[in-house]
């Protein structure tokens, strides 16, 4: 056996016997958790990079970021209209003097007791 085929043989065993039993399993759990971990730091730090580099740039993105940035504000205009629908859900209606979450059958508003404009159906104010 020549010098390289021994010392391919003594790897490949040495490969074989580290890689196994319960030891082995516990550190590479270990392992890959503390992985898990930092990739979770980094998409975090990547996220407020992200928040920080929109609210600076949102109305004049550079090109490259345009269409990124125009897909943000129109998932908040969504989630915004999402939100009135579970209050009309829910039947709240929002006082129009004073911004406080009502019921949307009441006349008058509960926080600032101003008199409310008719409300239709779906719980919006119409003139
Ligand atoms: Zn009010």
């Amino acid at each position: 056996m020549s010098f390289f085929d021994n010392l391919k043989d003594k790897v490949s065993k040495g490969g074989a016997a580290v890689g196994s039993g319960a030891k082995y399993a516990v550190e590479m759990a270990k392992l890959n958790a503390q992985i898990s971990g930092k990739k979770k730091v980094i998409n975090d730090t990547f996220n407020k990079i992200g928040e920080k580099y929109f609210e600076s740039v949102a109305d004049n993105a550079p090109e490259e970021f345009k269409e990124l940035v125009e897909t943000v504000i129109e998932s908040r205009k969504e989630i915004e209209r999402l939100n009135d629908e579970i209050k009309k859900l829910k039947g709240v209606a929002v006082c129009p003097f004073c911004n406080s979450e009502i019921e949307s059958e009441s006349r008058f508003c509960s926080v600032c007791g101003k008199e409310l404009p008719v409300a239709d159906s779906e719980g919006d104010f119409v003139d």
